[in-house]
């Protein structure tokens, strides 16, 4: 997978940054705690949702099984409804198929119905150094493209724009592009629309090739499908000669009637809608109707790699919903482009750093940690992946990557070695106690007290440990270990008043050994 967003710094840094921007934050809680709303409201609706939720989960992992059986079959009813079919390894060799397509019909611009695909292997960038211009035509992507700026939410990539931030867009960058927005434009959500469609319809009309992506494909019938909101997509699937379609291998699914599960789940999910305003679904060619040459390419570009691993293998059943990023605390406040890739929020966590490979950069490396683990992810996944046990399960992938690449011992491989020692012995661990207790008298006095009465210490400065208890409570050492108790009490028989606790809990008598 290439890195889509070249030079973003770890999730950390990226985030840190995000957290200061107060307007980003501010259009993030509208947006998310909006969509939130109304996916609760239509979810609540269906009785049998979680019926639902496991028929989605059976029919992906039932793909993913037989994932060659599948493809070759999709690949046969294409050919035989009149497309071509591609197979692609990796970024470069799919963009050399549609870059090839397009010079092949000596165009110089293409249009594009939003696909998530595409982004993931650049295609953009790849057109245009063939002197081929790309046009978004979805709206929210039309937005990122004027704005010169990147996605930040599968499915409302400028969710951190607002109405006021969208107008200056289209004032200052549409007439760059194509038809330019009225002067008198206002930030009124139907005067927006208007203008981006009469902006784009120019362009529909022009284009001889189009290019987009596909939300499902199904192998029984080689029938592509698009779910979209503002019929854009649709007009670019109709409208011009030829028709690129760029597949992620993992949209396979086995019948037509898959796609009854499937189009339940994904709108009430994604847009909070019963069903999406608009389903273009269209197998190969329809002579003298629509597109007359269609293309499909399948693209790997490092699926095959997360299907091998049993426990990671389960983000290829995503079908990009988008409902994971809108529940996340650390995606509200962060925002997408902390994430580095186009897929950011908890499905991004887990999917890119399998497509780039665990252990390729420390920015892919930081993903996995982008998350508090609460599990909300979990219980909104209409195809219930266990994205929390996929973090975990990166988390000690990342982990074992830098124990392999470093000869260096980190501190906490020697604080562990340290402390396997120390354990391995009675006598050690003995005297490590009375260190302890001696430590925890000495810290009881320059400890504070915490809300619920523990006694704790305030930040350690400098090194690890600085940076571990910048954001925690480092309790005060027990003054008494087990084993000093033990004796001095008889193993409990004899209550002698206590030692002095560096909890604060002062036995009353203080410590008479
Ligand atoms: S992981 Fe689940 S909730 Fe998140 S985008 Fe994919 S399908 Fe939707």
């Amino acid at each position: 997978m290439s890195g889509t967003f070249l030079g973003t710094p770890a999730f950390p840094t990226a985030a840190r940054a995000a957290l200061e921007d107060s307007q980003l934050r501010r259009n993030l809680a509208h947006a998310t705690a909006t969509i939130r709303t109304k996916r609760g409201g239509v979810v609540g609706e269906v009785d049998e949702w979680e019926q639902l939720r496991l028929a989605g989960e059976a029919i992906k992992n039932r793909v993913l099984r037989h994932l060659p059986r599948y493809l070759e079959q999709l690949e046969r009813s294409l050919t035989a409804a009149g497309a071509t079919v591609h197979w692609a390894r990796d970024a470069a060799e799919a963009n050399a198929i549609v870059v090839d397509i397009a010079r092949r019909h000596e165009t110089d611009e293409v249009v594009k119905v939003k696909s998530m695909a595409t982004q993931e292997i650049e295609l953009n960038d790849a057109l245009e150094a063939a002197g081929i211009h790309a046009w978004e035509t979805d709206l929210a992507e039309l937005i990122v493209q004027l704005g010169d700026d990147l996605p930040s939410h599968i499915l409302v990539p400028a969710i951190h724009r607002n109405r006021a931030e969208i107008r200056e867009i289209f004032l200052r960058e549409m007439s760059r592009a194509g038809r330019p927005a009225p002067a008198d434009l206002t930030d009124e959500p139907k005067q927006l629309a208007a203008a981006a469609r009469a902006h784009l319809r120019e362009k529909f009309l022009r284009a001889k090739v189009a290019v987009s992506g596909a939300n499902f494909a199904v192998a029984e019938t080689g029938t592509l499908t698009v779910v979209e909101s503002e019929g854009n997509g649709r007009m670019c699937l109709t409208l011009p000669e030829v028709l690129v379609s760029v597949v992620g291998i993992e949209k396979v699914l086995p019948t037509f009637a898959d796609l009854d599960v499937m189009l339940q789940l994904l709108p009430r999910s994604s847009t909070g809608e019963r069903m999406n305003p608009y389903t273009s679904t269209w197998t190969g060619v329809t002579p003298g109707d629509g597109p007359q040459e269609v293309h499909v390419v399948l693209l790997d570009n490092g699926r095959t790699d997360v299907l091998a691993d049993p426990t990671g293998r389960q983000a290829l059943r995503c079908i990009r919903c988008s409902a994971c990023l809108n529940v996340c605390p650390v995606y509200e406040r962060t925002g997408g482009h902390a994430y580095g890739s186009v897929y950011p929020g908890p499905i991004g966590a887990i999917l890119t750093p399998q497509l780039r490979g665990v252990g390729s950069d420390p920015q892919t490396d930081s993903l996995p940690y982008a998350s508090s683990l609460c599990g909300a992810c979990f219980e909104v996944c209409p195809v219930r992946i266990d994205i929390p046990e996929v973090l975990v399960h990166l988390r000690s992938e990342v982990v074992e990557a830098h124990q392999q690449a470093s000869r260096v011992p980190s501190v906490q491989d020697m604080a562990m070695k340290a402390a396997s020692w120390t354990l391995s012995s009675s006598a050690r661990t003995g005297a490590a106690e009375k260190a302890a207790g001696w430590g925890g008298r000495l810290a009881a006095r320059i400890g504070r007290t915490a809300p619920g009465g523990r006694n704790v210490l305030g930040a350690i400065p400098g090194g690890p440990a600085g940076a571990w208890s910048d954001s925690r409570d480092v309790p005060v050492p027990a003054a008494e270990s087990f084993r000093q108790w033990w004796e001095r009490t008889d193993g409990g028989h004899r209550d002698d008043g206590g030692a002095g606790n560096a909890n604060g809990n002062d036995g009353g008598n203080g410590d008479r050994r």
